[in-house]
């Protein structure tokens, strides 16, 4: 009896074992669609001694190409390949061990939206407003702290979650349309569960969940939905070259080379890039040079992703793409453009642009020489043959050099000289109509910090933005003077937006409680981008600039239908613009509107230009 009590007690545990041991935690992507062009699809599958299992599963159009075990024993690559007529719908994948099913997944793929691969990326008739979502409004004050994550709420700390979310955006949607936008940048989403600072949303812990505190996946996508139904295109934030340190996979690596320097890391040191952003490009850079900044972590709680593992490359890639489908973007901006390895950034941007021809990808290469930023950009010819697929970048260069112009001393030599010069620079672009052009973002002063508060300086700024060519981005909060007087703290610079938390004594949205200086910036900006929404000259039109002289900048968009003149002055008094010089575009008995005073003006002689201020004039 005792022994066959022992010998049942040995079976149970056995079964126990056997039981737990291989558990399904995850299978990423947790779903895929039928009719991609690349008929590839790479699972991961992650759960306690998965790999001992063998996959199984008969589905019409799905086949079972192979399985890769990877060092760890927990991790299970299934490779799919989905033929060209494959039908959407569900299947079960068996996980067995003999002829024994011991987990099951259940795997769908869902039908794409008619259109969905020729969807049309944000482009120069659009206008994008950035917005910080832990800052710009609380539309949900239930989801500001969730149970089991670890960081709380602390509106005080301009480092801390303030609570804002994606239902505050979808909320005052209707202001942000009014306004002239006609797409939204939302800063990353995605699971930050970091034990501070994780607001930001730099630092993924899951790759395919929006964070608890901004919403659900599902309320993303909803935005997406809501936004589209009123002509605002929305464009995720995406990062590849890091996740946070607080990733399931630090806690669990799937191989020995997941991240780069993981040996240092499990060694509880740390390789931090270098930031040398020109390395990348220069010809005399030494080997360990580009090492340093290629695959040094980002900061210690940003550990870089190796995208030289191929599955690495693959997980990240099909998770971008099921961003894309899913939430409906319209566009992706993708953080530390340079810093991932660069070969693999011509593979992941030209998956994006073969499954959509028609999108759009604009780039964070943050250097001030437009010669680096151009590098990255498509078709540019580059000494080395580097080329990828990436649209677009952000216009660092301009950015840098129209502050400087704004800022400095009048005179031949100074004022307009600086962005004058930067712009004749565009020759190095292969596409510079398709940059994204910006006064300000998250991670740098406020515009009208930038300007030292001067409310002249702020309109011409705009004014230039407005009309240049390129796809301008604004971000929230500048159009009524947000500023970071006396500091460079991103927490400062991030602010929330007034009128976004119940109580707010003052409120943007509604225009109870701003200044009359405050009222003026967002009324100008609102004019000038509900313009800018209809007018084709600018979005399609050719560009030509005049050497500045006098302190007057003058600049034409031009096309067949249509002529705009922007005359940006900085001298400190009224000005008699002899008209003669204009004359390539101009013709006599001209006119036209200002667009900023609403004033007729004739086009024939001299133009009285007022002092320190802006003019738009829409040519008849
Ligand atoms: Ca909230």
């Amino acid at each position: 009896m005792k022994l066959l009590k022992a010998f049942l007690l040995s079976v149970l545990l056995t079964w126990t074992i056997v039981l737990s041991a291989q558990k399904l935690e995850r299978v990423e992507p947790p779903f895929w669609w039928a009719g991609m062009v690349n008929p590839e699809l790479l699972l991961m599958v992650y759960g306690e001694n998965i790999s001992s299992l063998k996959p199984e599963l008969n589905y019409k159009g799905v086949e079972i190409m192979g399985s890769t075990n990877l060092s760890n024993p927990n991790y299970l690559i299934l490779d799919l390949i989905l033929a060209e007529d494959v039908e959407p719908g569900k299947f079960d994948i068996q996980f067995k061990k003999g002829n024994k099913t011991i987990q099951t997944y259940s795997y769908e793929l869902k039908e794409r939206r008619p259109g969905s691969a020729e969807r049309n990326g944000f482009d120069p008739s659009d206008v994008m407003y950035l917005i910080t979502p832990d800052r710009f409004a609380n539309g949900n004050p239930s989801n500001d702290v969730i149970d089991g994550m670890q960081e709380d709420l602390a509106r005080n700390m301009p480092k801390g979650r303030h609570g804002g979310d994606i239902k505050g955006i979808s909320d005052n949607l209707e202001y942000i349309a009014d306004m002239g936008f006609t797409a939204i940048w939302v800063n990353p989403v995605l699971e930050n569960d970091m034990p501070k600072a994780s607001y930001h949303g730099y630092a993924t812990t899951d790759f395919y969940k929006v964070d608890s505190r901004f919403g659900s996946n599902d309320e993303y996508r909803d935005l997406a939905l809501r936004a589209k139904g009123m002509g605002i295109k929305l464009i995720m934030d995406m990062i590849v070259n890091h996740s946070g340190s607080e990733h399931w996979w630090l806690k669990d690596f799937p191989t020995s080379d997941w991240v780069n320097n993981q040996d240092e890391y499990l060694k509880g040191e740390y390789q931090i890039t270098t930031h040398r952003k020109p390395t990348v490009q220069d010809p005399y850079a030494s080997e360990i040079d580009r090492k340093e900044f290629f695959d040094g972590w980002f900061v210690k709680t940003m550990p870089d992703l190796n995208q030289k593992n191929k599955y690495m490359a693959t997980y990240l890639i099909q998770n971008s793409i099921w961003w894309i489908e899913f939430a409906e973007l319209a566009g992706i901006r993708m953080d530390t453009y340079p810093y991932p390895d660069m070969d693999y950034m011509t593979d992941w941007t030209c998956a994006m642009m073969t499954e959509y021809p028609n999108f759009n990808i604009v780039g964070e290469e943050w250097f001030d020489d437009p010669s680096i930023v151009s590098y990255w950009q498509r078709d540019k010819i580059n000494p080395n043959g580097y080329t990828s697929c990436l649209p677009s970048l952000m216009d660092f260069p301009l950015q840098a050099n129209l502050t400087k112009s704004l800022n400095s001393d009048t005179g031949k030599w100074k004022g307009w000289l600086d962005v004058y010069t930067t712009l004749a620079n565009d020759f190095v672009y292969s596409d510079p109509f398709n940059l994204v052009v910006f006064p300000d973002n998250h991670d740098m002063s406020r515009f009208y910090t930038q300007v030292n508060e001067d409310m002249d300086l702020f309109k011409l700024g705009i004014a230039y933005y407005t009309t240049i060519r390129g796809i301008p981005q604004i971000y929230y909060g500048t159009e009524v003077l947000m500023s970071n007087p006396g500091t460079t703290e991103h927490g400062i610079i991030r602010s929330d937006f007034p009128g976004g938390w119940d109580g707010d004594p003052v409120n943007a949205f509604t225009g109870k409680g701003l200044s009359d200086l405050q009222k003026e910036a967002q009324e100008y900006l609102k004019k000038l981008l509900n313009w800018r929404k209809t007018n084709n000259v600018i979005h399609t039109g050719s560009l030509k600039h005049y050497n500045p002289k006098n302190d007057i900048y003058v600049l034409f968009r031009y096309n067949q239908k249509g002529r705009v003149m922007t005359i940006l002055s900085k001298n400190e008094t009224d000005f008699d613009l002899d008209l003669s010089r204009f004359s390539e575009i101009l013709n006599e008995g001209d006119s036209g509107t200002d667009i900023i005073s609403g004033k007729k003006v004739s086009l024939s002689g001299t133009l009285s230009v007022p002092a320190k201020s802006p003019m738009i004039i829409e040519i008849n």
